[in-house]
């Protein structure tokens, strides 16, 4: 049986709640003196036992669960969840009926109403990610709501919880159809090919959507180094968008397959193309000593990385990446800046790039900026749950 708890909150959680806030912090509740399930329901109260809102427990490293619902009467039951994921459906109908893209978000957690899950779109798969135990204990209702909503040509999941940050190798596969994988989406007409079984990643991050697009459009004519590259998702986009050469670097082995495999579904001969398996921070030396200078370098680390020799992050060392990128941007070349990370928000972002250039002595021009796509739907007024950040920076001189 589910457990019902009821949970004073602290006020300034009444405040925050009260106005929207769909997350509950670990200090937004008076300590309990007893454990909790993961997927109770908390009935959140303040301290005269007035009702504020209902929510579940589910820890995450952001907190210890989120809000539900408002609304005293509401049930958490399937036709909640049907509810919720038909609003979403709803707001996606653009991009059910664009024959350009085959892959998007369907319902984007705390953004659609129900924190700790996403659902994703692939040509006619879904895949679920669950991101507490206390989300994928109400698996059962979820699933069949989301049956009765959509028309599933396959369902597949993601268990993103308990492993330790590691991935643990389980057979994703949850109903329906199985896939034939590599299967191959489209992406404002670019074709990806991607993996719903095969570890944590599916070999596209679809929040990238717009800024593929921009390189695409940018890419005409020009030479572009995409590091971090990942299964070259970017590249893709400025060879189809008529690059004069990329050059993918990643340091995991299999970004070299995976590579030449988006490279190949789009009939692109992949051998024209530079791809490269090695650290970043080592290519910027290899560069420099060969004297390569790229017209548009794209830089997407990921929040955190950590080698034998070094590590990475972010919110310290992007001032340093921007500057070791520049030494091998062309004059008058296009750097594009992203970052996932959630820590700050883009005006910190901004900060960072202007460190860097000030720091080379260097003028630049901000030229077009990104966060996240439509579908990847963010709370309203909650602007910190926005977590990508990407921009477009023209190199003066
Ligand atoms: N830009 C990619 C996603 C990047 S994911 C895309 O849009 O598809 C982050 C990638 O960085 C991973 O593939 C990881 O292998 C790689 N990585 C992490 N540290 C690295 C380093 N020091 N040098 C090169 N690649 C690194």
């Amino acid at each position: 049986m589910r457990q019902l708890r009821e949970v004073r909150l602290q006020s300034k959680a009444i405040k925050d709640i009260t106005n929207g806030y769909p997350l509950i912090l670990k200090d937004a509740i008076e300590p309990s003196t007893s454990e909790m399930d993961e997927g109770s329901l908390l009935h959140l109260v303040d301290k005269n036992g007035g009702y504020i809102a209902t929510g579940y427990y589910g820890m995450q490293n952001k907190g210890i669960g989120w809000v539900l619902t408002r609304k005293e009467k509401e049930q958490i039951d399937k036709k909640f969840f049907a509810k919720k994921i038909s609003e979403a459906v709803a707001k996606r109908a653009n991009l059910y009926t664009s024959e350009d893209t085959t892959a998007f978000r369907v319902f984007n957690g705390e953004g659609d109403g129900i924190g700790g899950l996403t659902i994703d779109f692939f040509n006619g798969f879904y895949m679920v990610s669950w991101y507490s135990e206390g989300i994928y204990s109400f698996k059962e209702d979820i699933y069949q709501a989301l049956d009765e909503v959509v028309n599933t040509r396959g369902v597949y999941e993601k268990l993103r919880f308990h492993t330790n940050g590691q991935y643990v190798g389980q057979d994703d596969y949850v109903s329906g159809e199985k896939g034939e994988f590599p299967l191959i989406i489209l992406e404002n007409k670019m074709k990806y090919a991607v993996d719903l079984n095969d570890g944590a990643m599916t070999g596209i991050f679809l929040d990238q959507r717009n800024v593929r697009k921009a390189l695409h459009d940018h890419s005409n004519g020009k030479t572009v180094l995409n590091t971090f590259s990942y299964t070259g998702a970017f590249s893709v986009a400025a060879a189809l968008g008529g690059s004069l050469g990329t050059t993918s670097v990643d340091l995991a082995k299999r970004s070299l397959p995976k590579t030449i495999e988006q490279f190949q579904v789009n009939d692109i001969n992949h051998e024209s193309q530079d791809i490269k398996v090695m650290n970043v921070f080592d290519y910027f030396s290899y560069a420099a000593r060969h004297q390569l200078k790229f017209d548009i370098v794209v830089l997407d680390p990921p929040s955190f990385a950590r080698t034998k020799k070094m590590t990475f992050s972010t919110a310290k060392d992007y001032p340093k990446l921007l500057k070791d990128a520049l030494d091998i941007t062309n004059e008058g070349g296009t750097i594009i800046a992203s970052t996932n990370n959630a820590s700050f928000n883009m005006k910190k972002f901004k900060t960072f790039i202007d460190k860097a250039f000030k720091e080379k002595n260097t003028r630049y021009k901000i030229i077009e900026e990104y966060q996240l796509p439509e579908d990847f739907t963010v709370p309203h007024n909650f602007p910190e749950f926005n977590y990508l950040k990407v921009v477009i920076i023209k190199v003066m001189n």
